[in-house]
């Protein structure tokens, strides 16, 4: 069996304008694995004139006649089923890369980090090809309009290195489909995997200039959101670099999708079977060892189940295999840095000044290498506590006592964030009524999963905008209204 010390992988070119060119700086990027803490990858550090030339291919594949933005949706729909494919293919390697890079526990790599981006593709091929792309309209006034969706342009893309694969793909999919081209701008913790997308695209023979990818950290991303040959950008990242971006779109008034952090609720209901969903209590309190931004992170609890919450939480946290994330036990592998652990570290510190009671972990696991930290569970936790508002981005809970359910609801909105949340109840017709109420962009009932069909994004701090579903392909389209037969007016 392979583990995480098996890879060391090397790049010393960048993905632009559909060839491998030299970066025109001499900086590179050293990936440092989060298990072992030896290094495992090195790549160019891209400059801001890397991104002029990246930018500059995205222009040309899409200003040009007979470019990306003008085929038929059918044309471009039979390379982005050889894409899908290509993907699918390294869809092994882009799990493991992923979770070699960002201690992400490669069960959960292999259901989301591989297969997501060639269904993400064919789904939004296939919306595209669907859609109405020019609607023939009836005037108000008796003459004839014609509705043209329009694909919106070239796309700057930032994404974080949590769950690398998939929200790449939260964009490429549908911003290809709607005939944009990209640049792409990996987070320099993920940089590896984001080759495997370079790869699948030369081999899929994706044309030139449609995707361009420039590695590097954040200045080259600040360049790429001002550029004048970008369109829109679309950025998943925290709350502080989107207020940034959107400052800054803002002033240049360029469309902006931001997908931020959050500081989601589980509403535990007092008839809740909270044995009976172990699984899915895991999957949205303690995934990606709780480097999630919908993570259920703050759990309200009913005052007369709160011992009850508090001891199965507290099990759960307990009962998890912590490790090598490459091994296909493991359920909790380390946090991607040190720096990430430290700031998780930091927090549970924070809790426990603050005077609440650590019930699971607290600490670090008994390991010889690697930024772990032990899953967390804080009860008797103030709702205005640092540790119930801030996000941690880590597996820390908080459990937060309630006595009604008004202000059980109550407590979830004083949230600056609106991300996810969970509502927990065997009455699914209660748990719908609790949800309704929830200020939320999303939220489940006994489960949370994001389903690819269904919008998936954020209120107040938690972002602008919409990406998944139909929804997530209106983004990258702009709207054009020709008024074809005049109206017979007076
Ligand atoms: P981050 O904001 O530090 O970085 C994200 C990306 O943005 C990176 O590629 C980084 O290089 C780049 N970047 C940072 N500052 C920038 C700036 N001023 N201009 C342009 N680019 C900039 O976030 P992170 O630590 O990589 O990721 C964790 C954060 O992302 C968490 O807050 C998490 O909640 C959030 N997140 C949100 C979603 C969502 O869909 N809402 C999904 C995953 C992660």
């Amino acid at each position: 069996m392979s583990t995480t010390a098996d890879q060391h992988i090397a790049y010393d070119r960048l993905y632009i304008g559909g060839g491998w060119v030299e970066p025109t700086g001499g900086e590179r990027i050293t990936i440092v694995s989060p298990t072992t803490e030896e290094v495992i990858g090195v790549v160019p550090d891209g400059t801001e004139a890397d991104i002029d030339a990246a930018v500059a291919a995205a222009r040309r594949a899409f200003d040009a006649r007979d470019g990306w933005a003008a085929w038929e949706p059918e044309a471009r729909n039979e390379i982005l089923e050889r894409f899908a494919t290509a993907m699918d293919e390294r869809a092994e390697e882009s799990a493991r890369r992923t979770s070699t890079q960002n201690g992400m526990p490669i069960s959960i790599a292999r259901q989301l980090e591989g297969p997501f981006p060639g269904m993400l593709v064919r789904y939004y091929a296939g919306l595209a090809a669907a859609q109405d792309r020019e609607e023939v309209r009836p005037g108000l006034l008796g003459g004839t309009t014609r509705v043209r969706r329009t694909p919106i342009g070239v796309v700057g893309a930032i994404v974080p290195w949590n769950f690398p694969q998939a929200i790449t793909f939260l964009k490429l999919a549908p911003l290809l489909a709607a005939g944009c081209t990209v640049v792409l701008k990996p987070s320099p913790e993920t940089v590896l995997d984001a080759y495997t997308i370079a790869e699948a695209a030369e081999a899929a023979g994706v044309p030139e200039g449609v995707i361009n990818i420039v590695q590097g950290g954040r200045e080259v991303g600040a360049y790429l959101v001002q550029h004048p040959g970008v369109d829109k950008v679309a950025f998943t990242g925290s709350t502080e670099a989107g207020r940034k971006i959107g400052e800054v779109c803002g002033r240049l008034l360029r469309p902006v999708t931001l997908e931020l952090g959050g500081k989601s609720a589980a509403i535990v209901l007092d008839d809740a079977d909270l044995a009976g969903n172990m699984e899915a209590l895991f999957g949205s309190m303690l995934i990606n060892n709780g480097q999630t931004c919908w993570l259920n992170s703050r759990i309200l609890a009913p005052r007369s189940r709160y011992d009850d919450v508090v001891e199965t939480l507290a099990g759960l946290a307990n009962g998890v295999t912590i490790g090598d994330p490459l091994l296909d036990t493991t359920q909790i592998g380390p946090m991607v840095s040190a720096r990430q652990r430290d700031r998780v570290e930091g927090y549970i510190a924070r809790g426990k000044a603050d005077g609440a009671r650590v019930v699971a972990g607290g600490g670090r696991p008994d390991r010889d290498t690697g930024f772990f930290v032990q899953p967390t569970v804080f009860a008797d936790v103030a709702p205005d506590a640092v540790i119930a508002r801030e996000e941690i981005f880590g597996p820390v809970l908080s459990v937060i006592p309630y006595d009604t359910e008004d202000e059980a609801i109550a407590i979830s909105n004083s949230s600056e964030f609106g991300l996810g949340g969970t509502v927990w109840t065997q009455d699914q017709e209660r748990g719908l009524a609790v949800a309704r109420r929830v200020q939320t962009g999303t939220i489940g009932i006994n489960h949370y999963v994001n389903d690819p069909a269904a919008p998936f994004g954020g209120n107040k701090a938690s972002g602008l905008g919409r990406e998944l579903g139909p929804e997530g392909m209106t983004a990258f389209q702009a709207l054009q209204t020709i008024y074809v037969d005049p109206p017979q007016l007076g």
